[in-house]
């Protein structure tokens, strides 16, 4: 099984993939993830992309196409793998079709989840509180306008370029954890 999680940030996005893992073993391919953990190793990447993610800005398609291109590769994703926090543009988007392309996968389904935008300021500042560690630097109100900003102007266009392939579903994110998983698994039975 190989799905994209499409949703503003806040969205549940990151809490319905690892559910995913969890009950599937399919492996979860967050883009934000692998960038926070090359920035707290300090590494070349890590440093790069920094100040970027801070305000709340995309950091380059080359970057992530390349993580995103390593890891459908690995081993932990036999089982099949949640895109989640990519593609967020059209060029991501044309960058995956080609790359699962040449390596002879496909995508299986995008599941967009549909939220209530004035209502993702209060689940952030929740996760803020609750992340352990202490709150993402971008996890605060000016990044996250910033982040919603970026989100309707290149990645809600991706809605429509899944819809025209044929390949999208829209679940209701406002509801309950649990009701939305279900909803998920039921799609993803179905595909
Ligand atoms: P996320 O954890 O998905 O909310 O991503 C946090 C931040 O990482 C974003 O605001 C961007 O700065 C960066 N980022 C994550 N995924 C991507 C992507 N596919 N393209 C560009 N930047 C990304």
């Amino acid at each position: 099984m190989k799905l994209i999680l499409l949703g503003p940030p806040g969205a549940g996005k990151g809490t319905q993939a690892q559910r995913l893992v969890a009950d599937f073993g399919y492996a979860q391919l967050s883009t934000g993830d692998m960038l926070r953990a090359a920035i707290a190793a300090g590494s070349e990447m890590g440093n790069k992309v920094k100040d970027i993610m801070e305000r709340g800005d995309l950091v380059s398609d080359d970057i992530v196409v390349g993580i995103i291109s390593e890891r459908v590769e690995a081993p932990d994703c036999a089982k099949g793998f949640i895109l989640d926090g990519f593609p967020r543009n059209g060029a991501q988007a044309e960058a995956l079709d080609k790359m699962l392309d040449e390596k002879g996968m496909k995508l299986d389904v995008v599941v967009s989840l549909e939220v209530v935008e004035k209502d993702l300021f209060a689940r952030i500042e929740q996760r803020a509180k609750e992340t352990e560690g202490g709150p993402r630097a971008d996890d605060n109100v000016d990044a996250l306008k910033k982040r919603l900003e970026i989100y309707h102007e290149q990645t809600a266009p991706l809605i429509k370029y899944y819809g025209d392939q044929g390949v999208l579903k829209t679940v209701d994110g406002m509801a309950e954890i649990d009701a939305v998983s279900a909803e998920i698994k039921n799609i993803l039975s179905e595909v």
